[in-house]
């Protein structure tokens, strides 16, 4: 790799086929394969991943908002697109860029006929969700004859699927509840396919469900913390690669004296001497407040260094007393060598977090081969 001048995200889409096949060994060879490239593929390059996933074969994509799928189109993506959180508003941009939306209340469902009426669609596709516990998106189990009604002797919309979410799939805990939710799904899909009169496609797993309930991979399966390289589980964190590293570089080394502070509001106060590390790297760029003073290290030349002091927008002060470093050596923030599992659970919360929450200023580097 070229030498590391500013802070970068790497991408590695070796990484990402490896966890695609890896995935893929977990489900029949004929479930089909619904890759999740929603908040720019998880925090990295959704054109650059949707590339990749439709190169290697995935049968479908999923975002979360229109805009997301439009620019997907605009690149050039022919792979279906589900649309899982489309607003009404954007139902005409939906219909224009081939986008399937999920309709998830009787209020969509009838706005979405509304709209296909108006740009005389016919049997176009899209997907209902429904809520069987998560109590976030979905329709309820009461409200099938409301939909069968409406979709009665009219032509503009084909069901292509039903599907539904776990709440709870990475939680042992939770296996009671999990395998209540998939009965109910079943349940809801027996009644509502006995209504249509033709079977929609079904879907309820997303990447901790592919490793906790294959049994319930019906006819596809969604994934994106797992494609990402993340499994929400040691075991399963250690077949899968991580896609993304954030690096970066020191921009200068200090000295620091006893009684010395670092940073804003002086939060971090030296009881002995320190050498410290200025990074380009801040709460702008999605390292947010929660990791400082402490709460997160990251690897200089392979060592554990703590960020010290509060996080500033553009910068982070890092302790590398007894490491042998130097102005412009490289420092890894996350990633291949140091998980972003590890370095989220620092501040308390998790790899989806701290990936989606990378900003478009960190510049995004294909790893080379
Ligand atoms: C985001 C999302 C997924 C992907 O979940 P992972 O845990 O990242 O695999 C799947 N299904 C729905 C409905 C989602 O919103």
């Amino acid at each position: 790799m070229p030498k590391v001048t500013g802070t970068i995200l790497e991408l590695d889409l070796v990484a990402l086929e490896h966890n695609y096949n890896y995935l893929r060994t977990k489900i029949h060879p004929t479930t089909k394969f619904l890759a999740v490239v929603k908040a720019f593929a998880y925090g990295s390059d959704s054109v650059l991943i949707a590339k990749k996933l439709e190169a290697i074969g995935v049968d479908y994509l999923a975002v979360a908002y229109a805009e997301e799928g439009k620019v997907l189109r605009e690149a050039g993506i022919k792979t279906p697109i589900l649309v899982l959180h489309a607003q009404p508003y954007n139902y005409p941009m939906v219909i224009r860029y081939c986008l399937e939306p999920s309709l998830y209340s009787r209020r969509t469902l009838q706005e979405f006929i509304k709209t296909s009426r108006e740009e005389k669609q016919k049997a176009y596709p899209v997907h209902l969700k429904f809520n069987t516990g998560l109590n976030r998106l979905g329709f309820w189990k009461n409200d099938i004859d409301f939909i069968a009604n409406e979709l009665e002797g009219r032509g503009e919309l084909n069901i292509k699927s039903i599907f539904s979410h776990l709440a709870a799939s990475e939680d042992r805990s939770e296996e009671e509840f999990s395998q209540n939710q998939i009965k109910s799904f079943e349940k809801i899909a027996k009644e509502f396919t006995a209504r249509l009169k033709y079977s929609p496609f079904m879907h309820l797993l997303n990447t901790s469900g592919i490793f906790n309930y294959p049994e319930a991979q019906f006819q596809m399966v969604r994934s994106g913390i797992g494609l990402y390289g993340y499994g929400n589980e040691a075991r399963y964190d250690a077949m899968l690669r991580p896609v993304a590293t954030l690096k970066t570089i020191i921009s200068q080394i200090h000295h620091i004296a006893p009684n010395e502070s670092v940073g804003y509001n002086r939060a971090f106060v030296s009881r002995e001497e320190k050498k410290t590390a200025t990074l380009p790297l801040g709460h702008a760029d999605g390292i947010g407040r929660q990791y400082g003073n402490g709460k997160a290290s990251v690897l200089v030349h392979g060592m554990a260094s703590p960020i010290i002091g509060n996080v500033c927008m553009d910068m982070i002060m890092i302790d590398v007393t007894g490491i042998d470093c130097k102005e412009g050596d490289e420092v890894i923030v996350f990633g291949k060598e140091y998980s972003a599992e590890n370095f989220a659970a620092g501040a308390n919360t998790i790899s989806y977090e701290l990936l989606t929450g990378i900003s478009q200023r960190v510049k995004r580097v294909v790893k080379e081969a």
